[in-house]
């Protein structure tokens, strides 16, 4: 059967795989543990899911405005306004049906056939993929762990082509945990401000979950605040991810181009879903506060066993709820006849021999490096790294 071309530019997510796969072992009765997952193992907030039960007894059932309900566009401002001092308007905010949504309109929006966006690598597996899909250009950027996984200016100004489009990146990164500081970001403004034919997609979806404090967006530069589409969601700091809602905030232009793309693909995104966020924005934050905690504790456990491990080299995240370590030390290492050529390699001999689940960095375009989300129990995570070690230990 033919398919459209366009199939031909992307391909389902690793961690997609990963995760349908660990979930086949597992009703195969395999005692696997699963660490490929991009999620909060906690349950959505009560008071939460009590706006959304209410919703539901009112009959709040309905078509919404394709950009959000105002109830939801003023919570965000709101939110904008008090936790990072941004000044937006309503008209300039999109909710969509998850921050993937919302970034997949604003690439439509932004690049034509042939243009060019930097990603700096490490990257979100989600980004290469919709700009391809876009027709645009991926131009990748390979960050190491020397600089803790971040873009440099010097490297951002050398990618910069009169093709350049688009920067995206997300602080707190997936997969790499890494936070960029106000004087980091403000290096790379100094950068932009030379071309301002470059918009810059900044996904903050980790924001709450950061381990150094404050957060800092881009967005907080005046010089370019105009040219930067700010990303974030309910999924990760609320323990939303299956209610599947994001929002950007941009100029207007760009935010009535983001309302048209959606206004054909999906409308308004679940009415009960935005009142449920308009409770989340403006109640109690002390579940996600507590959430936070208890990452943190994991982070420190997780960081200080894998560092242990002989060749393995790691950065210690801070912010998200992910592992990044190096494992080219095992590379070319073998089990029996087998060669562990690829991350991919080792990643499917921890689950065969392991019985972890772990995603394979080339996934994220880092092939020296597998990502191990530690958004589950403790327990849990005592287990699957003496797993990991045991496994690695067996390879010659
Ligand atoms: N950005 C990043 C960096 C993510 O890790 C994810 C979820 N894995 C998303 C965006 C998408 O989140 P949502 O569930 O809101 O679509």
């Amino acid at each position: 059967m033919q398919l459209a071309q366009r199939l031909d530019r992307i391909s389902e997510p690793q961690t997609i795989k990963m995760a349908k796969l660990s979930r086949e072992l597992k009703a195969q009765g395999m005692d696997v543990i699963d660490l490929s997952l991009g999620e909060p193992d906690f349950r959505t907030p009560a008071h939460i899911c009590a706006a959304a039960e209410k919703a539901i007894e009112a009959g709040y059932t309905k078509y919404t405005p394709v950009a959000g309900i105002p109830e939801l566009r003023n919570a965000v401002c709101t939110k904008l306004k008090n936790d990072n001092q941004l000044e937006y308007t309503p008209d300039q905010i999109v909710v969509s049906t998850g921050a993937k949504q919302s970034l997949a309109n604003a690439i439509l929006a932004l690049i034509d056939p042939g243009e060019e966006a930097i990603i700096p690598t490490p990257y979100w597996v989600t980004y290469g993929a919709q700009v391809s899909f876009a027709e645009g250009v991926p131009v990748y950027v390979p960050c190491g762990i020397e600089n803790d996984y971040k873009i440099s200016p010097e490297q951002l100004e050398a990618a910069i082509t009169d093709k350049t489009r688009l920067f995206i990146f997300s602080s707190p990164c997936n997969p790499t945990g890494s936070v960029y500081t106000r004087e980091e970001l403000q290096a790379l403004v100094s950068v932009f401000e030379k071309h301002p034919h470059i918009y810059i997609i900044s996904d903050e979806i980790y924001e709450y979950i950061n381990y150094t404090g404050k957060h800092e967006s881009i967005a907080q530069f005046d010089t370019i605040k105009d040219r930067v589409v700010l990303v974030n969601g309910f999924s990760k700091g609320y323990a939303m991810t299956g209610w599947r809602l994001g929002y950007i905030a941009a100029r207007k232009e760009i935010a009535a181009a983001c309302e048209k793309i959606q206004s054909q693909f999906t409308s308004g995104t679940n009415s009960i879903a935005q009142r449920a966020a308009v409770a989340a924005l403006l109640e109690d934050n002390t579940p996600s506060m507590d959430m936070v905690k208890a990452f943190r504790e994991r982070k420190d456990y997780v960081i200080r066993s894998l560092a242990k491990i002989p060749g393995i080299r790691i950065n210690n995240p801070s912010g998200a709820f992910y592992a990044f370590p190096d494992i080219s030390a095992f590379l070319g290492k073998k089990d029996g006849e087998d060669v562990m050529n690829t991350s991919e390699d080792i990643a499917m001999f921890l689950l065969h021999k392991g019985l972890v689940t772990v995603v394979d960095g080339a996934a994220f375009g880092s092939p020296n490096n597998i990502r191990i989300s530690f958004a589950t129990s403790m327990d849990n995570l005592i287990e699957a790294i003496k797993r990991i070690e045991y496994a690695l230990g067996l390879l010659q």
